[in-house]
């Protein structure tokens, strides 16, 4: 069995989230639209609160995480390293 390290945290702000959709479009599988117009993590692993959603993910999902929160315009998504702390956006 391969262990992939999830070196990476990703926090979702859904108080911040204006319902653009565009992080879905960045990567469709990766993010469904609430009944309340705002996103969520697909992924089952994500932690959630009603406010706040944080996943643990590896690199083979880095970039696809990073051109989400690049493209957002309210910036409701941060990517961190875990080990180092070091925000990447
Ligand atoms: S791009 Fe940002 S504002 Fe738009 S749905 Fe995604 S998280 Fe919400």
């Amino acid at each position: 069995m391969v262990f992939i390290e999830k070196k990476y945290i990703l926090t979702l702000n859904r108080e911040k989230c204006i319902g653009t959709g565009v992080c879905k479009a960045t990567a469709a599988k990766r993010w469904k639209m609430k009944e309340d117009e705002k996103i969520t993590l697909v992924d089952l692993s994500a932690k959630k609160t009603e406010t706040t959603e944080t996943l643990e993910f590896d690199e083979s999902e880095l970039q696809e995480y990073l051109d989400a929160a690049e493209a957002c315009p309210v910036n409701a998504i941060k990517i961190e390293e875990k080990e180092s702390g070091k925000e990447l956006i």
